[in-house]
């Protein structure tokens, strides 16, 4: 799984978004890639998802530690729930993706001009 996290790339010239920069985008409203300056768009199904998948973890932790641990306290398990959910929120950019918008792509009269050819953007840096 770890594997195949990664951070989202604009949809149309694939440039790869820090995680700051996905931080950021969150908290926008209007998405244009600072590379190519199309307009996106943000799913989070995944992250939907990654929070299901948490919330799930955190029951059975819950039901783990009050089966080994009987004198477990109410905090306690606040805590490892609190904990559990950090880690979610921190995993989110890498849940996040970024989608083409309808008519969202920035039409170049033609792209392969002499106007663009040293503007290409640095793709898949990693
Ligand atoms: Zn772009």
């Amino acid at each position: 799984m770890v594997k195949n996290m990664k951070l989202p790339v604009c949809p149309y010239c694939h440039t790869v978004y820090r995680y700051g920069d996905v931080k950021g985008e969150l908290s926008k409203k209007k998405h244009n890639c600072y590379n190519c300056k199309n307009k996106f768009k943000i799913s989070v199904k995944a992250v939907v998802m990654l929070f299901v998948v948490i919330e799930i973890i955190c029951a059975f932790t819950d039901i783990g530690e009050l089966f080994l641990i009987k004198s477990i306290s109410f905090p306690a398990i606040m805590i490892t729930n609190i904990v559990i959910n950090l880690v979610g929120i921190i995993l989110i950019p890498y849940f996040v993706v970024f989608r083409a918008e309808k008519g969202g792509e920035i039409r170049r009269k033609s792209p392969d001009t002499k106007s663009y050819r040293n503007k290409r953007p640095k793709t898949n840096v990693r």
